[in-house]
C-alpha cells in the first residue's frame, strides 16, 4: 500500500466516524433513561417523567417540583444536561411546564397587574463552555415559556460537589446579583433540580436585594431523600 492509499484510508475512516457521530446525535440508538435500544426516550421512561407537581420547602421558600430525582429521572437529566441528549427535552419540558403552572396557580398571578416573571439561574462560564446551551432556558422555550435573565454570576463559584448543606449555602452566598432594579417585580424562580436549595435561596437573596419579590419556585425534579446522589446532582449549574 502506498502512503497516498494509507492517507486516503485514514481520511475515509475519519469521515465515516464523523458521519456515525452525527447520526448518533440525530438518531440516538438507546433510551437515555434505561438504555433500551433504538428509542430516543422509551415509553416507560417518558411515563417515569410524568409530572405530579408537589410543594416542597427549603427554608421558607415554596418549590413546586414535578418529579423525584432518582433512577430514570436522574439518568435522563444528566444525559440531557451533560451527555448531549437534548432529545429528552420535550418530556422534561412537559414536566417543567406542569411545575411552573402549579407555582403560578399557587401564587395567584391574577392579583398582580403585569403578572409574574420567570427567572432562571445563569450557567457558570465553565458549564456554558462545556454545553453551549442553558439547559433550563431550553426547557422553558420548549414549554412555550420564557425565562428572564435577571441574574448574573458575580464571583467564581467553587464546585458544590461533596459539600454538605450548610457548606453549600455558605459557598453560594453572594455569588449572584440582579441585573437591574426589580422593585414591583413578582418572580417565580425556575431550575432543573433542587437538592439542598442553596442555589435557589441564593437566587432569591440576590433578587430581593434588588427589590424583587420571589413568590415561589419551580423545578423539574427534587431530591426527596437528602443527599442521595449528590455527586450527580449538578446543582451548581
Ligand atoms: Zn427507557
Amino acid at each position: 500500500m502506498t502512503s497516498d492509499q494509507r492517507m486516503l484510508g485514514a481520511v475515509r475512516a475519519a469521515a465515516r466516524t464523523a458521519v456515525l457521530d452525527a447520526w448518533a446525535v440525530l438518531m440516538p440508538t438507546q433510551c437515555s433513561g434505561c438504555g433500551t435500544p433504538d428509542r430516543a426516550l422509551c415509553a416507560a421512561c417518558v411515563s417515569a417523567l410524568r409530572a405530579e407537581p408537589r410543594a416542597v420547602y427549603r427554608e421558607d421558600l415554596t418549590i413546586w417540583s414535578a418529579v423525584e430525582y432518582s433512577g430514570v429521572v436522574s439518568r435522563v437529566l444528566v444525559a440531557y444536561k451533560d451527555g448531549g441528549r437534548t432529545d429528552a427535552a420535550p418530556a422534561l419540558a412537559a414536566a417543567l411546564r406542569q411545575a411552573v403552572g402549579a407555582a403560578l396557580v399557587a401564587a395567584d398571578p391574577a392579583q398582580t397587574p403585569g403578572g409574574v416573571v420567570l427567572v432562571t439561574v445563569p450557567s457558570s462560564r465553565r458549564a456554558w463552555r462545556a454545553r453551549g446551551f442553558h439547559p433550563v432556558d431550553l426547557l422553558l422555550g420548549r414549554a412555550g415559556l420564557r425565562g428572564s435573565a435577571l441574574l448574573r454570576p458575580c464571583a467564581g463559584v467553587a464546585d458544590q460537589v461533596g459539600l454538605g448543606r450548610q457548606q453549600r449555602l455558605d459557598n453560594r452566598s453572594g455569588t449572584l446579583a440582579a441585573t437591574r432594579p426589580l422593585a414591583g417585580s413578582r418572580i417565580v424562580l425556575v431550575d432543573d433540580i433542587v437538592t439542598t436549595g442553596a442555589t435557589l435561596l441564593e437566587a432569591r437573596r440576590a433578587l430581593r436585594q434588588a427589590g424583587g419579590e420571589v413568590i415561589g419556585a419551580a423545578t423539574v425534579a427534587e431530591t426527596r431523600r437528602l443527599h442521595p446522589d449528590i455527586h450527580r446532582s449538578r446543582e451548581t449549574d
